[in-house]
């Protein structure tokens, strides 16, 4: 048998989770070949229509890409985006009232995802040994005879060229077609979990003068049962301004200029309303509505292919007001990444390796679930445990606007530094009950049941 060194890996789509792909196949195989139907080189891909949306790198999926990209931060930065620390220089807005800033030690850089994108794209494409394809579609997965193995793809528009692989990665994003075609071959219908949140976001790209920000590089405004609209205002590259802003459940943020602005009013808090006032716009605002966060099951299917994985979008996608996805790619190529230094075939067994990412996916679905469970209009079990953990959430959050170590440990989670149990630590929550318990009457927002990751984004 071949040994990875002298394999050939492909890779299907260019989007994060494609990269992150690329990058640490090309440690282990001879040969990676990245697929993408669009041309990369556009400003705003058809394959990416959220593209336009503000797009934040949490801090957790920045220290792995520093990891494997070093000083690409700083390219950014050189090439116009802004970088800061994401507890001092980004200013957190939670049921109308600011998290206690302070230093974190983690750093994050806003920029436009597009520009994040080229400057991945770029340390990707100047690995030995990786191409990437621009301006082709992949048309299916290629079979073995028996159908065991998945052995390569199959270019459009017909799937007539085929590519071989040794091992396939699919990370086409959320309209992967892998389900289809594995139930054409056999394998049955991979099981979906969802859950409905109808997120409808609006963004539009305006001018402001730096001092618009008083020193920081971005605003969240963090939606919440008691105020569902929220909101982002970042500053990137090319001196322009991303405003982002969303409501849960329908109510959806209009794209004319009044009922934009009006909207931007009505959140919890007037920061980006006020950033608005002063802006000169630049593009007009654009839709994106996002119906339900989306897990495919495919670690729990009875057989799957050799030669297959999946990773990103294409097996989970999150309600984006968490701001998780691209940290969340990151994660999973970090477990292939790890699976890859081990001995033996476990990783081209495909399902093998469906069931290690699943330890990397479950605790950031649960959280989101969790975290959308908080709005009283989202259909989904609510178990006593589940009220009792919001309940706690939701007090931590407010005592985060009161005191700087709190507001340090809700960003870290929401940074996916920690896992979301840390804010269960009894030190934590002692902490949480002293903050609350001297509070002045007028302090924090009765927000009790706020989502514990919302990044207003
Ligand atoms: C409105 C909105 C706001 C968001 N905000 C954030 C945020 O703040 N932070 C964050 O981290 N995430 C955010 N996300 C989520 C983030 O966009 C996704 O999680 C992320 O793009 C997933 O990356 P991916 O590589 O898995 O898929 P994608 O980015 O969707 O990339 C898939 C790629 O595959 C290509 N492709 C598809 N089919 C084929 C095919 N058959 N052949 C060849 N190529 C193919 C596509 O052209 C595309 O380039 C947001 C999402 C939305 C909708």
């Amino acid at each position: 048998m071949k040994s990875r060194a002298e394999g050939h890996a492909v890779v299907v789509g260019a989007g994060p989770a494609g990269l992150f792909a690329a990058r640490v196949l090309a440690d282990a195989y001879g040969r990676v070949t990245v697929v993408e139907r669009d041309d990369p080189a556009d400003e705003h891909r058809r394959g990416v229509p959220q593209s336009e949306h503000a797009h934040d790198f949490l801090a957790r999926g920045y220290q792995i890409a520093e990891g494997w990209f070093p000083g690409v931060g700083d390219e950014m930065v050189a090439g116009g985006a802004h970088a800061g620390d994401i507890a001092r220089d980004v200013r957190w807005v939670i049921g109308g009232s600011p998290l206690v800033k302070g230093d974190s030690g983690l750093t994050t850089v806003v920029s436009s995802r597009t520009f994040r994108e080229r400057h991945l794209r770029a340390r990707v494409e100047a690995l030995p040994h990786v191409t990437v394809l621009g301006g082709r579609d992949v048309a299916g997965l290629s079979f073995s005879g028996d159908g065991s193995v998945v052995d390569g793809v199959l270019l459009g528009p017909d799937g007539a060229e085929r590519l071989s692989a040794d091992l396939v990665v699919d990370a086409s994003g959320r309209g992967s077609r892998t389900p289809v075609w594995l139930e054409e071959h056999g394998y049955g219908r991979v099981e979906e979990e969802k859950l409905k949140v109808d997120v409808g976001y609006a963004t539009r790209v305006v001018r402001a003068p730096a001092d618009a920000f008083a020193g920081d590089v971005c605003i969240n405004i963090v939606a919440s049962p008691d105020s569902p609209r929220g909101g982002s205002c970042q500053r990137v590259e090319g001196d322009r301004v991303v405003v982002t802003l969303y409501g849960v459940l329908g109510d959806h943020p209009p794209t004319d200029v009044e009922g934009f602005n009006a909207f931007a009013k009505s959140l919890a808090a007037p920061d980006i309303h006020e950033i608005l006032e002063v802006s000169e716009p630049l593009t007009e605002a654009r839709r994106y509505r996002f119906p339900a966060s989306l897990r495919r099951r495919y670690e729990q299917m009875g057989s799957f292919p050799r030669g297959l994985l999946l990773l990103g979008d294409a097996v989970c996608s999150l309600n984006p007001r968490y701001g998780q996805g691209m940290a969340f790619a990151a994660l999973q190529a970090l477990a292939l990444q790890d699976h890859l230094q081990e001995e033996g075939e476990g990783l081209e067994a495909g399902a093998y390796f469906q069931r290690l990412a699943g330890q990397a996916v479950d605790p950031v679905w649960g959280m989101t679930l969790l975290s959308d469970l908080s709005f009283p209009g989202v259909q989904g079990e609510r178990t006593p445990e589940t009220l009792q953990v919001l309940d706690i959430v939701g007090r931590t959050q407010i005592a985060a606007t009161l005191d700087g170590s709190l507001a340090l440990s809700c960003l870290r989670v929401f940074g996916l530094i920690d896992p979301p149990t840390a804010l269960m630590d009894p030190a934590v929550q002692e902490r949480v009950h002293e903050t609350l318990t001297r509070r002045p009457a007028h302090a924090g927002s009765g927000t009790e049941g706020n989502s514990e990751t919302d990044r207003g984004n």
